[in-house]
């Protein structure tokens, strides 16, 4: 046996046998070979689970590793303001630079209990730069989806936006780009040894062509792959939509046939009950980002509703510059405080619906579904051991609202992802995380200066 984990309480999220105590994990060839009492068996590896939870490795849906660098330098402002400022620092981003930040969200989201990443990056989205972006997470050993996405055009519906002549291409410069997303996908995709996939994806449902939300499609039922972008994040954008091409984004999309759990659509805070009803008639998924909803006074999303309707949701930290952490503990606290406060309701969100979100629902959009996000055997050993011998943490009553209410990122003490130890007591087994910390404010500190200059100039 590869790993063999002693003695813990297990929270398997699996209905049967929610929770059990004083047992044992055993990994072979990167799947959960046994679960229950440990025996005689012995192990390359042994992690001791006394007085520690091992859950399924939370899996962050919708980040953007490449806003690394530009965390905490903009505040207080709403999304487009904000956006602006961000597409100007984003667009300054060398390869190396793309490097230093992707490695560093993939050190946080490991170290804060994150297997699982979706990164979308719809700026230095050049073929070294995404590259660069893939070995770094490759580096740490986390399992992700890299989302290159394609650049803004000007619709029917983005047209009408501020600066969108000065700010977005025509709409072939899009299918143009496609061509280097699937050649990335042929080359990473069919690497052996990697846990990072490229995906297809676009910056947001107004600023795409329709015609190349369809051939994105395509492209990624093609490649066995899903699709991710943006959608009615800020309250102008189904306005704007509608004023285009008379009818509301996701009204748009199922006329188009495409929503599905493998279609992913970030935020959806400003949808209406009829598009509530079609997202859940089509299992279409929406990637809830509570934190980074609160941060830039977007709205709150109507997840109850979508839940009832048949949607699946899962959770998301959002890019570290609109959070600004990649702590996925506080994003399934927020999750469900946000729905409890708005609805008056103390019901209406609970602690394991929203730890569901952010494990198997999220494998669900994954595709691997029934693989990964429930410790069985079979299952893909991404899994994490939390010491809940805490002051912030005991007593435990109930596992899964002690690890959803009480429990920080730092609470995470070691990591598995597809049965290989990448973090054993606090420490990263595959990057010097030292001289990351070391290098990163230096690197930031050279790429904020180029971006006031470019500032001055403007
Ligand atoms: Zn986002």
């Amino acid at each position: 046996m590869d790993i063999l984990i002693k003695n813990a309480t297990i929270v398997t999220n699996d209905p049967q046998r929610p929770v059990l105590r004083n047992s044992s994990v055993g990994v072979e060839d990167g799947l959960i070979v046994s679960v229950g009492k440990a025996g005689s068996s012995s192990a390359d590896v042994v992690l001791q689970g006394d007085g520690k939870t091992l859950a399924p490795g939370l899996v962050n849906a919708h980040t953007h590793f490449h806003q690394a660098l530009a965390r905490g330098l903009e505040e207080d402002l709403a999304l487009y303001p904000w956006l602006d400022k961000m597409w100007r620092f984003s667009r300054m981003l060398t390869s190396a630079e793309i490097y230093a930040a992707t490695l560093l969200g993939a050190i946080e989201a490991v170290k804060s209990g994150s297997t699982s990443v979706i990164t979308h990056q719809s700026h230095a989205t050049d073929r070294q730069s995404v590259l660069k972006a893939v070995q770094a997470m490759n580096a740490v050993g986390l399992r992700a989806v890299f989302v290159r996405s394609s650049p803004r055009v000007l619709t029917k519906a983005s047209e009408k936006m501020k600066n969108a002549g000065k700010l977005f291409k025509p709409p072939e410069e899009a299918l143009k780009d496609s061509r280097v997303t699937e050649e990335l996908m042929g080359e990473v995709n069919r690497s052996r040894g990697g846990l990072v996939k490229v995906w297809p994806g676009f910056p947001n449902v107004l600023t795409t062509d329709p015609d190349f939300i369809l051939k994105s499609c395509e492209m990624a039922q093609r490649y066995g792959v899903g699709v991710h972008t943006h959608c009615s994040e800020d309250r102008s954008e189904p306005i704007l939509y509608n004023k285009g091409y008379g009818l509301r984004p996701i009204e748009a999309l199922y006329k188009m046939d495409v929503l599905s759990p493998m279609f992913h659509l970030a935020h959806c805070v400003w949808i209406s009950k009829k598009e509530v009803q079609l997202l859940g008639k089509a299992g279409g998924c929406v990637v809830h980002n509570p934190v980074s909803n609160m941060y830039l006074a977007d709205g709150v999303a109507p997840i109850p509703d979508l839940v009832k309707a048949g949607a699946t949701i899962a959770l998301g930290s959002d890019g570290p510059a609109s959070n600004n952490t990649q702590d996925m503990f506080p994003v399934m606290k927020s999750a469900v405080l946000l729905q409890k406060v708005i609805h008056l309701n103390p019901s209406v969100m609970t602690a394991p619906q929203a730890f569901r979100m952010a494990t198997s629902e999220g494998a669900k959009i994954l595709g691997l579904e029934g693989k990964m996000g429930v410790i069985n055997e079979g299952m893909k050993a991404d899994m994490i051991l939390v010491n809940m011998k805490k002051s912030h943490i005991q007593p435990v009553y109930r596992e899964v609202s002690s690890l959803v209410y009480c429990c920080q990122g730092g609470d995470v003490e070691s990591a598995i992802i597809n049965g290989k130890v990448v973090m054993e007591n606090g420490v990263l087994m595959n990057v010097d995380e030292v001289k990351t910390l070391d290098d990163i404010q230096r690197i930031a500190n050279h790429l904020l200066k180029r971006v006031r200059r470019s500032e001055r100039h403007n």
